[in-house]
């Protein structure tokens, strides 16, 4: 299936010159939807995955449905604040200065196995510093999966030695 007819792509959105690729309407067809997710499932199958990692909020929608299909746990990636008990944080840097983002500090077991999950690939910013959170609690990053790479912006470098998946290349 050609999952690209589902993207949609606005002009100078949030800021001019940056083309911004929206999944909304992947997300409402129902075909489009889960064929993604079990493109995701298969790759993750012979991984021996224990747990999905995703940041807020489209690492949500593509993980969990990938969590449940495999029939294992979903822990989320927040924003500074939105976490109610004990945290662990990472830094990244975006274009102007830096970001956080946190975990619930018990939100992997040292061992496990897990996937990050996202919508899309960018910079690599935000993958590199779930890698770093999942890392710091003894976790083990058993691979990474986005439904779109944006080539240009080198995230994969970010991503360096560990496996990823990506459905769609813009
Ligand atoms: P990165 O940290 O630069 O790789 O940016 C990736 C994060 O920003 C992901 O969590 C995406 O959801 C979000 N993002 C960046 N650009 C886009 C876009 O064009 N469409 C949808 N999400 C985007």
């Amino acid at each position: 299936m050609d999952l690209t007819q589902y993207i949609a792509t606005i002009p100078d959105y949030p800021q001019k010159g940056i083309e911004f690729r929206d999944i909304s309407p992947l997300m409402a067809d129902g075909n489009a939807y889960s064929y993604a997710i079990r493109e995701i499932v298969q790759y993750a199958q012979d991984k021996k995955i224990d747990r999905i990692v995703g940041p807020e909020a489209r690492g949500f929608i593509v993980g969990c449905p990938v969590a449940f299909e495999l029939g294992v746990g979903f822990a989320p990636v927040r924003k500074p604040g939105k976490l109610p008990r004990e945290v662990i944080e990472a830094q990244y840097e975006k274009e102007y200065g830096f970001d956080t983002l946190t975990m619930h500090a018990d939100a992997i077991q040292k061992g496990q196995r897990v996937l990050v999950v996202d919508d899309l690939l960018a910079t690599g910013g935000t993958v590199k510093a779930t890698i770093a959170l999942i890392e710091k609690l003894g976790g083990v990053v058993a691979g990474c999966a986005f439904l779109i790479e944006l080539d240009a912006l080198k995230g994969r470098e970010k991503i360096g030695n560990y496996e990823y998946k990506v459905l769609m290349h813009y």
